[in-house]
Parts: structure tokens; C-alpha cells; sequence
């Protein structure tokens, strides 16, 4: 093998493929790039921790899902600390970082060999100066010397350049990575809606901001009988149908998510309760307006929604606005389907809390 092979070879960290695996990964696995994840992949294919990989193995040819709970299991059985359950998205980032760091140390270490090189090339020089004074055989001689580093410092510097901005290109490909499976975890990949996992991030931020802010709760009504009379991939088709009139529906300021199996929630921004369950009039009206295809593809069928709406308490927990939307929903059930509910106003013991 040549010099400059052998060099481009020892730059090429192993660290670099492990990363992109581990974003690999995370992305076909459609998981959360926490570091505990990343970790646990990045270990995975680097093969470390050999207990691990054939937990994960095992777990894979079970055919299990590589759900939260068998993350956080896998977390604890094999790597000593527990998994945070809020990690900061910012903190995978730094996981990254730390992988890059290592083969930027690499071209540290080459930046170094080219500074030494150029030393001993003004050395050379220095030499050169000297056999100008002397005998033409010993000019020769150093002409020839100094040809040769030039050739060298000159490759050499091409090569630090090179890899520099390789190491650039990988970078932006793990940030790439990064965003998208980022993106994957947050995404219901059937609707291409927001998950449940968005929904709660979302909430959290609009309850953090002033001002009054409602919910919705939506469910189809009779679902399994749309199931069972035209089939599994006809009801898909129903849930992407609704998530269109949902996306068609909702204004910029709101937030649409699929939160369950047939069950979507919409976040209102400034938004009054008795504008909300207008609002939500609206969509239901809109759904049972629309025309599915059934399964033998030549009739058509109508689906109904029920719906709940509750307005925020200032203080109140997400979780207690959550469960009086839901409240709601089940009222809506209960009355008939097809409709619209409010919830009770919270009590006095929410607003306390
Ligand atoms: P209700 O009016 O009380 O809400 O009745 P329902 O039949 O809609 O409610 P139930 O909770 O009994 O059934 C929900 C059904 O939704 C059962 C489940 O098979 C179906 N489901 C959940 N997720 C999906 C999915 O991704 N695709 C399809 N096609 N069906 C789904
Ligand atoms: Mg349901
Ligand atoms: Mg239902």
C-alpha cells in the first residue's frame, strides 16, 4: 500500500460508519434520537457490548417492537444508568459531536505532520541557500532534495484539505441523519400527521404561552364496524381521509396530531370553549360530508366523528385538561355520537392546583 493510501485509510474512523448506523437505525426503527437510543445503537453496531447486541438480536428476530419500554429495558439491563425521560433534543446532538470529535483528531494529528513537514522544508531551503555557495555536484544534490519536498509538502497539504472537507461533508450528512429521525419520531407514518409523542411537546409549549388555548378530541365513531365490514386497509384509508380534513381544516395557528388508533387531537391557540366546539362543528360536518370507497371499490360510505372540547384553566395540568377533553368525548358517545361536546368547566380544585 502507498504512503497516501496508508494515511487516507487511518482517517477514515470506524467512529464515522458506527454514527451512521446508529442514525440508520434510529430512522428505520422510527425512534426518538434521545442518547440513550443513539447510544444503544451506536453500541450495537460497533460491537462492543456483546450481551446488548444479542438482546437486541433476540428481541429482533422475535419480531418485538423496539418500543420505549424495551429501549428503557435494554438501557437498564445492559448499560448502568437510567434512561432520563425528557432528554434535550440538544444532547444528541452533542453525541454526535462527540463521535465527530474523534476523527477530527485525526486531522489534527495530519495539520501537525504538514507543519512538520514545512519545517524541515524551510531546513531544506535553509541548505540550499548554503550549496549555492558550493560546489555545483553538492547543488545537484540539494536541487534534487528540495524538488522532492516540495512534492511532498505539496501533497500533503492536498491531503489536509481533503480530509478536511470530508470530515465537513460527514458532519453535515449526521446532522442530516439527525434531523430526520428527529422528524421520523414525531411522525404518525400513516396519516403523516403528528404523533402522540408532537401532541405532548406541543401542548407543553402552548401551555407555556398566555392567553386562552382549547382542545379537541376526536374519535371516529364505529370504527371496528368499518373494519370489520370493509376491511383493514379500508379503514386506513379512512384515518388518512380524516387527517386530510383535519389538515384542510385547521388554521396556521393550530395543531393537529393522530394521538391513538382512530383518535386525533387538535390544539387551539386563543381560543375560546364556545368557539371551539364551533370550530369543531365545522370539521365534524366536513368528515361526515366525505365519501370513502369501499372495499370492492364500487359503492361509496360515510363516517361520523364525536368530539370533546375543553378550554384551559390558567394553573391547570395538561394531564387534567386532557382527561376533561376526553371526559367530553365519552359524553359525546354516550349522547349519540356524531357530535360535539364541551366539558364541565374545571372545578374549583384544578384551578387551585
Ligand atoms: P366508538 O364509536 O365507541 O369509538 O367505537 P369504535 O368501534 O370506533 O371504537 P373501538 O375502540 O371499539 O374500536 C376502535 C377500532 O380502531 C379498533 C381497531 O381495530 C381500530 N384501529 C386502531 N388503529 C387502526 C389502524 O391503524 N388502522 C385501522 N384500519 N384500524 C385501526
Ligand atoms: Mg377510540
Ligand atoms: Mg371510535
Amino acid at each position: 500500500m502507498r504512503k497516501a493510501e496508508k494515511e487516507s485509510a487511518a482517517w477514515r474512523d470506524p467512529a464515522i460508519g458506527y454514527a451512521h448506523a446508529a442514525m440508520e437505525s434510529l430512522l428505520t426503527q422510527r425512534m426518538l434520537p434521545t442518547p440513550e437510543n443513539y447510544r444503544i445503537w451506536y453500541l450495537y453496531h460497533a460491537r462492543t457490548h456483546a450481551a446488548l447486541r444479542a438482546d437486541i438480536e433476540a428481541r429482533l428476530a422475535a419480531g418485538e417492537a423496539l418500543d420505549e419500554a424495551a429501549m428503557a429495558a435494554l438501557h437498564a439491563r445492559h448499560l448502568a444508568e437510567p434512561p432520563s425521560a425528557e432528554a434535550p433534543r440538544a444532547e444528541a446532538l452533542g453525541e454526535v459531536a462527540s463521535q465527530l470529535e474523534l476523527s477530527l483528531g485525526a486531522a489534527i494529528q495530519l495539520l501537525e505532520g504538514a507543519e512538520a513537514g514545512a519545517t524541515r522544508y524551510g531546513t531544506r531551503l535553509a541548505d540550499f541557500s548554503q550549496a549555492l555557495q558550493g560546489s555545483p555536484a553538492k547543488l545537484g544534490a540539494a536541487l534534487s532534495r528540495i524538488l522532492a519536498d516540495t512534492e511532498e509538502l505539496c501533497r500533503q497539504s492536498r491531503a489536509v484539505a481533503q480530509h478536511l472537507a470530508e470530515r465537513a461533508r460527514e458532519t453535515e450528512a449526521l446532522r442530516a441523519a439527525l434531523a430526520q429521525a428527529n422528524e421520523a419520531a414525531m411522525t404518525d407514518a400513516l396519516t403523516g400527521l403528528p404523533n402522540r409523542r408532537a401532541f405532548g411537546l406541543a401542548l407543553a409549549a402552548a401551555l407555556a404561552e398566555p392567553g386562552p388555548l382549547s382542545v379537541a378530541l376526536l374519535d371516529i365513531d364505529h370504527f371496528k364496524r368499518i373494519n370489520d365490514s370493509q376491511g383493514h386497509p379500508a379503514g386506513d384509508a379512512v384515518l388518512r381521509g380524516l387527517a386530510q380534513c383535519l389538515s384542510d381544516w385547521l388554521r396556521e395557528t393550530d395543531h393537529a396530531a393522530r394521538i391513538g388508533g382512530e383518535e386525533f387531537a387538535v390544539l387551539l391557540p386563543r381560543v375560546r370553549a364556545a368557539e371551539a366546539a364551533g370550530l369543531a362543528d365545522q370539521l365534524r360536518r366536513a368528515v361526515a360530508a366525505e365519501r370513502f370507497l369501499t372495499a370492492d371499490g364500487r359503492g361509496r360510505f360515510s363516517v361520523s366523528i364525536s368530539v370533546g372540547v375543553a378550554e384551559h384553566v390558567r394553573g391547570e395540568a395538561a394531564e387534567s385538561l386532557m382527561g376533561r377533553a376526553d371526559a367530553a368525548l365519552y359524553e359525546a358517545k354516550r349522547a349519540g355520537r356524531d357530535r360535539v361536546m364541551q366539558a364541565a368547566p374545571a372545578t374549583a380544585a384544578i384551578r387551585a392546583a
